[in-house]
């Protein structure tokens, strides 16, 4: 693998292509300030995918634009039984639309929500598209290139999801360009979120006293999910990050919900903590159900009764489990093929890699359906991710995207000069 990236150094078009990406830069920086002040939250990328689509088609690339709104070109490799790898940095951010979308410049450094987590790279993509060009070299497995929506929360990976569904037989290898600096996130981390509603009939809070209560059995549910036992390993959390409802003081609630979310490094760690995670809400209504029917004797005593034509003991709560997200886990360790490709791609420019271990990104679909894949850094150098005071430095666009560059061409191989590394999968 070193003497691959040694030897592809030394090729006239390569150190072109190279030159001409740190040439670019300022090019490269002005798309991205463009970019960034196009407002994409997740599932609502269209104008984004347009405006970098058009940049696409103005370095003279065909695009394909899919159901979901993906972009992507493709370079197609002179050898037909070489590997194909998708390269793509995603396109929506986690601000809503309503975001002011202002750039604020101190020094080199320009503050802008979701700048750096992606738009960054998606200037990365539009100069590795012109440095292709430019150099004139030609790969030999093909090259897909483009910019995907859904990476961020609410997206639950529906670009990726949907690429691979129709696309998982022609790729053979996937980097995802999210981020700056050395880090490369070589697993994935799995995650099921699930909004889980307690439906009643409601009432007053004293003429209704023994009416089973939709926030009493949310409140039974947090407590046993609260009380699940931690797995260090591999790495599993659980947490309700959200929970809503209720009328007034006086009334009994006729609807509350709360958002959980389940992550883990292991499928199987994942599957057991969701079902785990369905049986203690289902034993939470059950109790607050029969919690009332114990002391049915007692409540019928009640001084406001009389209004109801059942007795409040018998007007049941209701839950409802809907999922909001689902992401597969992927399994891969450092030692993977792409992972030391990577690592050598690293070394021949003067870099040390860093594995971050397993991550939620976009090589969570790619990995779960058993294609190589990673989420890798690009240029720049960025900050505050998720926040509005997101930052992105203007540096290092030379070899932050020049790696990728190399790496792309050592992983699909040159016409006449190196081959592959990365292996055609048995597709
Ligand atoms: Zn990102």
């Amino acid at each position: 693998m070193k003497a691959t990236f040694e030897k592809l150094k030394t090729l006239p078009e390569v150190q072109k292509g190279m030159k001409f990406i740190e040439d670019d830069a300022q090019n490269t920086f002005d798309q991205i300030l463009e970019l960034v002040q196009i407002p994409a939250f997740s599932r609502h990328e269209e104008k984004k995918a347009d405006r970098f689509q058009e940049m696409v088609e103005t370095e003279g690339y065909k695009t394909v634009r899919d159901e979901v709104n993906n972009v992507y070109t493709i370079i197609e490799g002179s050898d037909p039984k070489a590997p194909t790898l998708y390269v793509s940095a995603h396109l929506d951010t986690v601000f809503p639309l309503d975001t002011p979308l202002n750039i604020r410049q101190e020094g080199n450094r320009y503050y802008c929500p979701g700048i750096g987590d992606d738009t960054a790279h998606l200037g990365d993509v539009l100069c590795l598209l012109r440095a292709f060009r430019e150099s004139g070299i030609k790969p030999r497995g093909s090259v897909i290139l483009g910019g995907n929506v859904g990476e961020e929360g609410l997206g639950d990976l529906y670009g990726m999801k949907n690429f691979f569904k129709n696309n998982a037989d022609k790729v053979d290898g996937f980097l995802s360009i999210d981020g700056s600096g050395e880090g490369v996130c070589e697993a994935g981390t799995g995650s099921h979120r699930y909004k889980v509603s307690f439906k009643g009939p409601g009432g007053h809070s004293n003429g209704d006293f023994g009416m089973p209560n939709p926030i009493h059995a949310l409140g039974r549910a947090i407590s046993k999910f609260a009380d699940m036992p931690a797995v260090p390993d591999p790495w599993t959390t659980f947490s309700i990050g959200v929970i809503d409802g209720g009328t007034s003081i006086n009334s009994i609630a006729m609807e509350c919900s709360m958002l959980v979310d389940m992550r883990s490094n292991g499928k199987q760690e994942l599957d057991d903590l969701d079902f785990e995670f369905q049986r203690l809400m289902r034993a939470a209504v059950d109790e607050e159900n029969a919690r009332w029917k114990r002391d049915r004797k007692l409540l019928a005593t009640n001084p406001h009764l009389g209004y109801q034509d059942r007795e409040p003991a018998d007007r049941l709560v209701e839950m409802t489990i809907e999922q909001v997200g689902d992401r597969p886990v992927g399994n891969q360790t450092p030692d993977a093929e792409i992972c030391r490709i990577a690592e050598a791609c690293y070394e021949s420019v003067g870099r040390k890699i860093s594995f971050t271990g397993a991550g939620s990104t976009d090589a969570n679909i790619p990995l779960s359906l058993g294609i190589p894949a990673m989420a890798i850094c690009g240029s720049g150098k960025e900050g505050n991710g998720h926040n509005v005071n997101e930052w992105f430095e203007f540096t290092d666009f030379g070899v932050g995207i020049g790696k990728i560059f190399l790496m792309i061409l050592g992983m699909v191989g040159v016409e006449g000069e190196t081959d592959p590394l990365l292996t055609r999968r048995d597709r």
